[in-house]
């Protein structure tokens, strides 16, 4: 087999595009993947300083090297989940990462800034993932708004989009269709939110790691079993080995032709979003699910008020730490 771009040995097939690539001109494939995309969609302004959710994973390192690679200062977030030895061993991969490159990353824990862990959440009969997405969404989003960035970029890769989507179509909510895109404008409390790896699967953002030498977190999170996207990406994977093209054409053709049919149908879009009575996040409701959630996980008998029965507040910035270069 041999590289179509330069008619080395190739190391790495892709079926899903017929083509075959040597180290080096695989590389340069993730690069211009990513480049495309960010250019597609206006993901990333000229002089924009990005900040990437970082969870120690193959596919966030991927792409916060692909990111600086490309000329972005991008900055990096770490949240630790209180997941044991998960989230321990994921954090060290986080910070070699930023140590070797001489890059930021702020650090967050939801233990010690907001008083519970996922495993605690998840012993309130929450469903573990659904506890963990929710509060990764709320506070990478507000440390990108405390910490002044406007774009926060996640390492979504096209295995994971396709399998929300495929979820998302079974259930066929509507709300959060309209809300699967590869960029969410900002504004409004939300800082934009854009994943620049959706044209990348997950043995792409693997392949790339193992050719750059990025040591990433390999261990499955223990709380995983259950999670429903799992079984959605097994599905998806097994019509991909007899069809290969599916996944993209799946996604890619929702884009193209679904999405646009979606435009005005989510809560943003309507405006019907007010301010959380307690921390000021976008909510429909009187309290944004997260304070809900943080009730919930750190007092079972607490009844969520605006205010709460406790004045309960995150704890300010004091506890958060950056390490790297600044
Ligand atoms: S598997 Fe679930 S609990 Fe574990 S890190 Fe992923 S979303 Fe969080
Ligand atoms: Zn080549
Ligand atoms: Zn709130």
């Amino acid at each position: 087999m041999k590289c179509r771009r330069c008619r080395a040995d190739a190391v790495i097939e892709l079926p899903q595009h017929r083509t075959a690539f040597c180290a080096e001109c695989f590389l340069h494939h993730c690069r211009q993947q990513v480049r495309r995309t960010i250019e597609k969609y206006s993901m990333i302004g000229a002089g924009e300083r990005p900040l990437m959710a970082i969870s120690g994973g193959k596919d966030s390192l991927a792409a916060w090297d692909l990111l600086l690679d490309l000329g972005y200062d991008a900055d990096g977030v770490y949240l630790g989940l209180g997941i044991g030895g998960y989230s321990d061993r994921s954090g060290e991969y986080a910070r070699a990462f930023a140590h070797q490159r001489g890059v930021k990353l702020i650090e967050l824990d939801l233990a010690t800034d907001v008083g519970f862990t996922i495993p605690e959440a998840a012993a309130q009969r929450r469903t573990p993932c659904s506890a963990c997405g929710l509060s990764k969404r709320h506070l990478l989003n507000t440390v990108a708004l405390e910490h002044g960035y406007t774009v926060l970029v996640t390492g979504h890769n096209l295995d994971d989009e396709a399998a929300v989507l495929f979820g998302n179509v079974m259930r066929w909510d509507t709300e959060y269709l309209a809300r699967q895109q590869p960029v969410l404008p900002g504004g409004d409390g939300f800082a934009r939110r854009v994943k620049p790896l959706v044209r990348l699967g997950e043995r792409e953002t693997a392949a790339y790691c193992i050719i750059r030498r990025i040591d990433y977190q390999v261990e499955e999170c223990p709380m995983a079993e259950g999670n429903r996207h799992l079984g959605y990406k097994e599905l998806l994977n097994r019509m991909e080995e007899r069809s290969p093209g599916t996944k993209l054409e799946f996604y890619n053709g929702f884009l193209r032709r679904m999405q646009p049919l979606l435009d005005g149908v989510s809560s943003q879009d309507k405006g019907d979003l007010g301010s959380c009575g307690r921390c000021g996040s976008p909510t429909t409701g009187e309290l944004c699910a997260f304070c809900r959630l943080t009730d919930q996980a750190t007092d079972p008998q607490h009844r969520s008020t605006p205010r709460g029965r406790r004045g309960r507040k995150r704890r300010n910035n004091s506890r958060r730490q950056v390490v790297g270069a600044g």
